[in-house]
């Protein structure tokens, strides 16, 4: 019988572990931690969203961007489903049509997905990080520790950079590199934005519905609708986190990033000017910023004031003219800030970039350098949206390896 080792018990290794010992193989798993899955158990903010109904390829990034096709068409949306429903888990569809257990429980999906594993007898190895990967005669010698051991076939699932607390690590990069590989430059993803604007900091803590846009060297790239929640370093919140990889990547390319952020999306600019000149009515010798304070937050005034670039000489309400007002409500849809950084891979919860994808066959995750090796999850150049798109992705790349290294078994 063919004996597999597999790096990383994270959600890829685990599927695919599942699926090799579902047919027949013998499998062996080696994890640094202690523990399987931790980041399926930090996931969701710890409900796991595993899953979303929209399963569009459009969801998915990377230099090679229909590499993931075949991965999530055999192992589609219905069948993802199945698998789950099979292990235990029943799933129930949040906001954005994103799918979680029905336990609302990340710990239900790491902990069925490991008593799956074993149920069917695959071996594990905690607490053992894998320092190298040799291969020789179409076998591998996997180095982990004091131990050195030989397997047919072997799949790198040590997934990404991203929260080296939770298991993130370049090793699967090392090895890929070793046996022959490109690396694609990496990026933090799905993560906050720094700015050194000032002004923002006196904005710290509030959070927002608004629309943010992310421009590359002025011109339009992305943008997204949602929580947008100011800090001290610059912007969070889930509108954020969507638009990140963007500026993540330019910002890598060394590229000028710029966010304009709207804090009044669900007025048209005409519609705010209108409601500004109504409340013109009502100054009643405030100061612009207690005039304003009831529209939108006091701590918000400062960045809104500087985008309407208001004379700064206005301190009276009184004072402002219906001008003014067309300046306020483009200042309140356009606030402009430069984006510096990212808060860099410690906090991102995914990494763009990693193993060339025109390097690995799409149809079975199969090295085209070396036979018998494969790479599946975050580990490969591929990274999704936010939404269940990553974990999607673990769960396809690591169910298509293991049935190709079964269909490979003879
Ligand atoms: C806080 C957070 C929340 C997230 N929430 C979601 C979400 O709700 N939905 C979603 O779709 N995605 C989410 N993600 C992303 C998703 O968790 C990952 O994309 C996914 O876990 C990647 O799976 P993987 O198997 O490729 O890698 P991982 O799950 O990272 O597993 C890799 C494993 O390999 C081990 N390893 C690494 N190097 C070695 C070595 N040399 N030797 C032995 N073991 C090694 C690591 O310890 C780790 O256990 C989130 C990520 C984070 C950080």
């Amino acid at each position: 019988m063919k004996n597999i080792a597999i790096v990383g018990a994270g959600a890829s290794g685990l599927v695919c572990a599942i699926t090799c010992a579902r047919a027949g193989l013998k499998v062996d798993v080696f994890e640094k931690h202690t523990k399987p899955a931790r980041k399926i158990l930090a996931s969701g903010n710890g409900r796991c969203n595993l899953l979303n109904k929209d399963t569009n390829i459009c969801h998915f990034h990377s230099q090679n961007p229909s590499f993931v096709l075949p991965s999530i068409s055999v192992f589609s949306f219905s069948k993802c489903l199945d698998f789950f429903c099979d292990i235990g888990i029943e799933v129930v569809e949040g906001e954005k049509g994103r799918l979680y257990p029905r336990s609302l429980c990340s710990s239900s999906v790491a902990e069925l997905l490991f008593y799956e594993c074993k149920r069917l007898g695959v071996g594990f190895e905690f607490g053992c990080e894998v320092l190298h990967v040799q291969s020789a005669n179409e076998k591998f010698a996997l180095h982990a520790e004091d131990k050195k051991l030989i397997f047919d076939a072997i799949l790198i699932a040590t997934g990404g950079m991203s929260m080296p607390s939770l298991g993130g690590s370049q090793s699967g990069y090392e090895f890929a590199k070793k046996l022959g590989h490109s690396i694609i430059e990496t990026a933090p993803s799905l993560v906050q934005l720094e700015s050194s604007d000032k002004t923002i900091k006196e904005a710290s803590g509030v959070k927002i519905d608004a629309n943010i846009e992310i421009y590359v060297e002025n011109s339009l790239h992305v943008s997204s609708r949602g929580d947008v929640l100011f800090a001290d370093y610059g912007v969070s919140g889930s509108a954020v986190l969507d638009v990140s990889r963007v500026a993540s990547v330019a910002l890598q390319e060394r590229k000028n990033v710029k966010a304009k952020i709207d804090i009044m999306p669900s007025f048209s600019k005409e519609e705010l000017r209108v409601l500004l000149q109504n409340r013109l009515k009502k100054t009643n010798k405030k100061s612009v910023s207690m005039w304003l304070d009831g529209l939108i937050n006091k701590k918000l005034t400062s960045l809104v004031l500087k985008s309407s670039s208001l004379p700064k000489n206005i301190f009276s309400s009184d004072e402002l003219t219906a001008k003014d007002m067309t300046k306020l409500a483009f200042g309140m849809k356009n606030i402009e800030i430069e984006i510096t950084g990212t808060k860099g891979f410690k906090s991102a919860e995914v990494t763009a970039g990693g193993v060339d994808t025109k390097e690995v066959d799409a149809k079975t995750m199969m090295s085209k350098k070396v036979q018998n090796l494969y790479f599946s999850g975050e580990v490969l150049d591929v990274d999704g949206d936010c939404g269940g798109y990553n974990l999607y992705w673990a769960w396809a790349s690591g169910f298509v390896a293991g049935h190709s290294m079964a269909r490979e078994k003879a």
